[in-house]
């Protein structure tokens, strides 16, 4: 993890060659991105992406006692405004009953200031945060504009950081150095892990005062797992691994997401990592691994019957704890298979589609196969080597489910709705708005009150499913009173015609 010697996380392509264009079959996409030859592939028509900004912010706006300065023109923070339901939820859930949302500001950069330089408004906006608000860290989010023209961000957090109580955070998150939004994990991590974590040693027990309380201590951190949830995971899917951890016998530090900057300092002292998406953690928890020797799990994410077996056994063989888990596993399995046996047999043949980020989209398609469903395409917003593992899963049962690797672009979308005609479309609002307006049956593949992990939450889709398909008239009759932007020719054309496939990187 020499990366950490550099301001700057590398970016996705860089590291880990990430593709985001690819249409075809599931069967076809292992062996070709082993060989390199999903890097630099373009599409000649690209319609919207999304900006790393975005699950930047989703991540960072929800900590505790953190304000997040956004340095940069004033329309980059715009996502926050519909980030801040969830934060206040967050909050509350955290145990403010009189949350206040986000903690957010921009430096509102002019064209003034594109010649000039943004640095003076950062300075102040940084003294006027840790004055006005006294958090524990003040995060410098970089977008385009001071990448651009050169503000040497960390130069100014370096020259303020004695002025100001609270720990300074720079974010490289210029939206303009790559076409990977889950970089901004890294970019995120990586700025923890630098000025947080990094030479931060608690190794002595100096807060105990007394023996007993350094004993009580050593034996909580040898049974305490960093658990790392995202920011598309709910209160109730939190609450729904953290009991499954806690069946095992262990405590959980939870983080990023609504964590005070105390759960990152904590983080070096516990006795595993525990991943719930593996290309969320994969550099954070790497980082831990290899310098505080904290080892790490999380190739499977617990959405799904078998992918949530599996990632308890994961966890248990790093902390013998193999015997109860089994026994665990095989009492919730069993009580799963009971809920959902009157379920199933309004599920089975039925058809669905997915999209959403790559690990998502694919464990909710294996559960959904579980379920006695048929899945006919997947298109999860990026594809890397984490991917690999529920690509092979779903290509077992039908090498040849669609798949399509794209962030947004709804013309290929619709293209491929229009083919497969899936009784189901399940991904984020924005994408289940073109399903719903093909006529197609939606449900929200995250929603902020609902379940989705472990065992009650492979229920709990079951019977959100098993509602939705029981009337399917709103989105039949939707689709016969809207109108598409598309040409009726492009519904002819191959839904991946744009995508230039074959070309070997260098
Ligand atoms: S692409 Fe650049 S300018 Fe646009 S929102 Fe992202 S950081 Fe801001």
């Amino acid at each position: 993890m020499s990366y950490l010697e550099g301001k700057v996380a590398p970016i996705r392509e860089d590291r880990l060659g990430t593709c985001i264009e690819f249409g075809g079959v599931i069967g076809d996409i292992v062996q070709p991105f082993c060989d390199g030859c999903l890097k630099n592939r373009i599409r000649g028509f690209s319609q919207g992406t999304i900006c790393q900004l975005l699950p930047s912010l989703a991540i960072l706006t929800s900590l505790q006692e953190t304000v997040v300065i956004v340095h940069g023109a004033v329309g980059c923070g715009g996502a926050v405004h519909s980030l801040g339901a969830s934060v206040r939820l967050g909050q509350w859930r955290s145990g403010d009953k009189n949350p206040k949302g986000a903690l957010w500001l921009s430096t509102n950069l002019n064209e003034q200031d594109v010649t000039q330089g943004g640095e003076e408004k950062l300075r102040e906006a940084i003294l006027e945060s840790d004055k006005r608000y006294r958090p524990d860290a003040i995060v410098v989010l970089s977008t385009c504009v001071p990448g651009i023209i050169g503000d040497d961000v960390d130069g100014v957090a370096n020259d303020l950081r004695d002025q100001i109580s609270a720990a300074l955070l720079p974010v490289h998150c210029e939206g303009f150095k790559t076409k990977v939004m889950a970089t901004a994990y890294d970019a995120i991590f990586h700025s923890f892990l630098r000025n947080v974590i990094d030479g931060h040693d608690d190794t002595e027990f100096s807060v105990y005062d007394n023996e007993a309380a350094v004993a009580a201590e050593s034996i909580r951190r040898k049974r305490l797992v960093n658990l790392m949830n995202v920011s598309s995971m709910t209160g109730p899917d939190q609450n729904e691994l953290t009991r499954l951890l806690n069946k095992l016998g262990l405590e959980v530090n939870m983080l990023p997401c609504d964590a005070h900057p105390d759960a990152f300092r904590m983080a070096p002292f516990a006795a595993l990592s525990v991943g719930v998406c593996p290309t969320h953690d994969d550099y954070f928890m790497g980082y831990l691994e290899e310098k505080f020797g904290v080892p790490f799990v999380g190739s499977q994410m617990p959405i799904g019957i078998e992918n949530t077996g599996i990632w308890l056994r994961h966890v248990a063989a790093r902390l013998n704890l193999e015997e109860t888990a089994e026994r665990v596993i095989t009492t919730e399995t069993e009580e799963l298979k009971r809920a959902i046996e009157p379920i199933l047999p309004s599920l089975k043949g039925k058809t669905a589609m997915l999209s959403a980020g790559e690990i998502r989209t694919l464990a909710t398609a294996v559960l959904l196969q579980e379920l006695g469903m048929e899945i006919l395409a997947v298109r999860p917003y990026h594809y890397d080597k984490f991917g690999a593992v529920d690509v092979e899963h779903l290509a077992k049962i039908n090498p040849s489910i669609r798949l399509n690797v794209a962030t947004a672009q709804p013309f290929e979308a619709v293209n491929i709705i229009n083919r497969a005609k899936p009784d189901l479309y399940i991904g984020h609002n924005s994408d289940n708005v073109w399903a719903a307006k093909c006529g197609v049956s939606v449900l929200p593949i995250y929603g902020t009150n609902s379940i989705y992990s472990g065992y009650a939450g492979a229920y709990d889709i079951a019977r959100r499913i098993h509602r939705h398909l029981a009337n399917t008239s709103f989105n039949e009759k939707l689709s016969r009173h809207v109108r598409q932007p598309y040409r009726d020719s492009w519904y002819r054309e191959d839904p991946f015609k744009y995508i230039k496939r074959g070309e070997l990187s260098a």
